[in-house]
């Protein structure tokens, strides 16, 4: 496909991760990275907030990107306990996660908050991974398109672009579970998401990565990457080992 985006492949390490063994995984990732097949993607960890600072000293001047899980619609302030987009980026972030479903499900997030979110996002500079997805309940009844699309609608602020918004299509049932989507299906949604941010955004949502998500393994992850307008992965479980993480990542090469 001409003008096919760079793919991205995106670990969310979720509330996972301790030094010793983080500084561990990731050494043998970068020694992957360094070897002779070099994947064609860009390559992102979004670890715990502790683990920013250890990370960005380990991963300097390799491949691997940095991104935050979550970030608060304020610039600073009487929160407590958050993080905010400008203390990301000062952490040494190029990305940051929104509106995952467990912080829909677990936080209430709703999509007019993610959308602040990721305007607080693109103030400081960061590419915002905003993510859809329906649940096993919405799928059965046939809503599935519905709900991804008012979610896209309410969830993206107007101006987004290509080089400042990654959208991720996670089927909240495939999260965690084991379970994917069909190849069909997956086709089906993401062209669904181009057609919408095409319409929204014209050339830049032509040019916007949509990533798929939800139990992406080393097994399965050439089948999904190769489907139409399937711009990379956001991986949970499998990105916490390096020899999972690189399975996925080495089918781009
Ligand atoms: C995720 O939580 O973003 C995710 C895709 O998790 P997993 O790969 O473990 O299904």
């Amino acid at each position: 496909m001409a003008n096919t985006p760079k793919p991205l492949i995106a670990g969310n390490w979720k509330m996972n991760g301790l030094t010793k063994p983080a500084t561990r995984e990731v050494k043998a990732l970068m020694r992957h990275l360094t070897g002779r097949q070099q994947p064609s993607c860009d390559v992102l960890i979004c670890p715990p907030a502790t683990l920013l600072a250890p990370l960005r000293a380990l991963v300097k001047g390799s491949r691997i990107l940095l991104g935050g899980q979550d970030c608060h619609k304020g610039e600073s302030g009487a929160h407590t306990g958050d993080i905010s987009a400008p203390m990301l980026s000062d952490a040494g972030c190029r990305y940051v996660i929104l509106g995952h479903s467990e912080r829909r499900a677990d936080h209430a997030e709703s999509s007019q908050l993610v959308a602040a979110k990721v305007q607080a996002a693109h103030a400081a500079g960061l590419i915002a991974i905003v993510c859809v997805g329906e649940t096993a309940r919405e799928r059965k009844a046939g809503k599935a398109l519905d709900i991804v699309g008012d979610q896209l609608r309410r969830s993206l602020p107007k101006g987004c672009t290509a080089a400042d918004t990654v959208i991720a299509y996670e089927p909240v049932w495939a999260i965690g579970t084991g379970l994917t989507p069909t190849t069909r299906d997956v086709a089906e949604v993401h062209a669904y998401i181009r057609n919408r941010m095409k319409r929204r955004f014209s050339t830049e949502g032509t040019a916007m990565r949509i990533l798929y998500g939800g139990s992406v393994k080393p097994g399965n992850a050439a089948e999904l990457l190769a489907i139409d307008h399937v711009n990379g992965a956001l991986v949970g479980g499998a990105s916490l080992t390096a020899k999972d993480f690189w399975g996925i990542i080495r089918t781009q090469a």
